[in-house]
């Protein structure tokens, strides 16, 4: 085995990553906990990327392999008798996809002068997107800077408010992993649909924003995001980290979701800085997390913590650094199982319900743990769809019906809170 380990590690060292073509998406099952132990060593040995975590037999993990490193990886599965099957066929093909539909959503909302909630948008567009609907709900929304990033972007949160001081607060962030699209997309909508409940009155401005704000931040890793929608090559459509240099002048970024001050350095994250989930130096030691941990923390009153990700289809919370349950786990549990109803009602989308440990994997200094070790009860962390055809390369005509049935569960969650002040 480690033989063939050692052979993946050189081919994918001499695969440079201009382009996708030929690489592939491998779903692989786990049968047995030799096979779980084998894949481990893979994952950390090889240097492939990872798209899902948590080895177990309940659960495929998905994996993808370049193209020079393909025959060597299946050949290996086979050996020690680990069936996959192909996710992905060729990742290039949904980039160029995904590129050709963004290339001509742009110069369709140029010459209609709109914006196209069903397609991917760069980080200006959203930071314009956000200034024109701060513009045209000023009763509402105002647009809040929580400092700037490691390469020196600001970093901006959306505040919802009928006024009143230091109102109990509701924290919903998205992208804090660059690659995950569709969880920027997803908040977009969701902005838009906040301000639009307001504007006509509906349940949610109602009853919840006269009780409480909401503090949303579409790009939680603006650097990462930038990164990620580089059209010059090589590509880095699937970056997942910060920006920021480390220890390994070829391994840039740190896992901003390993970086909070919560169980930090546990087990459930890598002190390898080529690795994905790279916890960084020390907790919070990236600007980013500096940033929204000092803002959440200076208010003071945030009631509810939510983080959008994908892919995988689950509603989960604390914690993930331990097994054991939290204080609240039957509350949370309750919550999120209606929330996750609310969700289902609309286009049928089944999410799995949980703990973050016992939902995916362990994970050590991931943000919602450290929201509720830091008081907020009501902490949450979504994972978007869909549960593996694409991964994070989701088409765009599915933007709205995941931003929308994902709303039902937030709404569902923002509304039990206002009703439950503690
Ligand atoms: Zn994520």
């Amino acid at each position: 085995m480690r033989l063939c380990i050692a052979v993946f590690v050189l081919l994918v060292a001499v695969h440079c990553e201009e382009l996708f073509n030929g690489d592939q998406v491998l779903r692989i099952h786990a049968e047995s906990k030799d096979h779980i132990q084998v894949l481990k060593e893979l994952e950390k040995d090889s240097g492939l990327d990872f798209w899902t975590h948590g080895f177990s037999t309940e659960r495929p993990v998905d994996v993808r392999v370049p193209h020079a490193s393909l025959y060597a990886v299946k050949d290996f599965l086979k050996e020690n008798n680990i069936s996959f099957s192909v996710m992905i066929n060729n990742v290039q093909e949904l980039l160029d996809r995904e590129r050709a539909e963004m290339v001509s959503n742009t110069e369709m909302e140029r010459n209609t002068k709109s914006f196209n909630f069903a397609a991917y948008h760069d980080l200006d567009t959203i930071y314009s997107f956000m200034d024109t609907l701060v513009a045209s709900h000023s009763n509402l929304i105002s647009k809040v800077k929580i400092g700037s990033t490691y390469e020196n972007r600001p970093m901006y949160v959306l505040k919802f408010s009928t006024g009143g001081e230091n109102k109990p607060a509701i924290w919903i962030d998205a992208g804090i992993h660059a690659r995950e699209w569709v969880s920027h997309a997803s908040a977009v909508w969701i902005a838009d649909r906040i301000a639009t409940d307001f504007k006509e009155n509906r349940a949610l401005a109602r009853n919840v924003l006269s009780k409480m704000d909401i503090y949303l931040m579409i790009v939680a890793n603006p650097d990462g995001y930038v990164f990620s929608h580089l059209t010059v090559r090589p590509f880095h459509r699937l970056w997942r980290k910060s920006r920021s240099v480390t220890s390994n002048p070829n391994c840039p970024g740190v896992d901003l979701n390993r970086n909070f001050d919560a169980e930090f350095s546990g087990p459930g994250a890598s002190d390898d800085p080529c690795a994905e989930d790279y916890r960084g130096p020390s907790a919070h030691s990236e600007i980013e997390v500096t940033n929204i941990a000092d803002f959440i923390l200076s208010h003071g009153n945030f009631k509810s913590f939510m983080t959008l990700h994908a892919y995988s289809q689950l509603l989960m919370y604390p914690y993930g650094y331990t097994g054991s349950n939290a204080p609240d786990q039957p509350d949370l549990h309750d919550v999120a199982t209606q929330a996750n109803k609310a969700l289902n009602s609309w286009h049928g989308t089944i999410y799995k319900v949980g703990s973050i440990f016992h939902t995916i994997e362990q994970a050590s200094g991931a943000s919602v743990d450290w929201a509720y070790q830091h008081g907020i009860k009501y902490c949450f962390a979504f994972e978007l769809r869909d549960t593996g055809e694409y991964g994070f390369l989701l088409p765009a005509d599915q933007i709205v019906s995941t931003a929308r049935e994902t709303w039902f569960a937030l709404r569902y969650i923002m509304q039990y809170v206002s009703d439950h002040p503690y």
